[in-house]
């Protein structure tokens, strides 16, 4: 993390709450991100129903879950399996992770309560973005997976 992520980032208490647009699942994120990219795959615009998704990518004993959740499972273009966490009664995604790399899980982080966290360090998928959208200077950006 350099000086500028941290500034940004120094008023934020950890642990951070979050939970889906209904709030039948609530969650605790223990500590800080290892990092947090944008994607602007035309999948994550579905996801997100937006221009681009924000991932915080975290340890997965950071995190602390109540509610139930359904799940869908996927594999991505790369042929990794790319599993989803949703609420089964509002549908708002809360995570994505791989079961063959169970120490790690990509927070859908806007469900936070303090979204300061969602500052993408990395934009992905750059060849799919949208022209209107203008990626801060400085922040690097990746045709496809980074
Ligand atoms: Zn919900
Ligand atoms: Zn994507």
């Amino acid at each position: 993390m350099n000086d500028i992520a941290e500034d940004d980032m120094s008023g934020i208490q950890y642990p951070l709450e979050g939970s889906c647009q209904c709030g039948n699942v609530r969650y605790q994120l223990l500590a800080p991100p290892l990092k947090v990219i944008a994607c602007h795959c035309i999948a994550c615009q579905k996801l997100s129903t937006s221009a681009f998704s924000i991932t915080a990518l975290i340890e997965s004993d950071t995190l602390v879950l109540q509610g139930e959740l359904a799940q869908w499972e996927r594999l991505a273009d790369s042929g990794n399996k790319n599993y989803a966490k949703f609420c089964p009664h509002c549908g708002n995604r809360i995570y994505h992770f791989n079961p063959d790399e169970p120490g790690l899980i990509k927070l859908k982080a806007a469900s936070l309560n303090d979204t300061r966290v969602l500052k993408p360090e990395a934009h992905l998928w750059v060849s799919q973005k949208q022209a209107w959208y203008q990626i801060p200077d400085g922040v690097p950006q990746f045709s496809e997976q980074s």
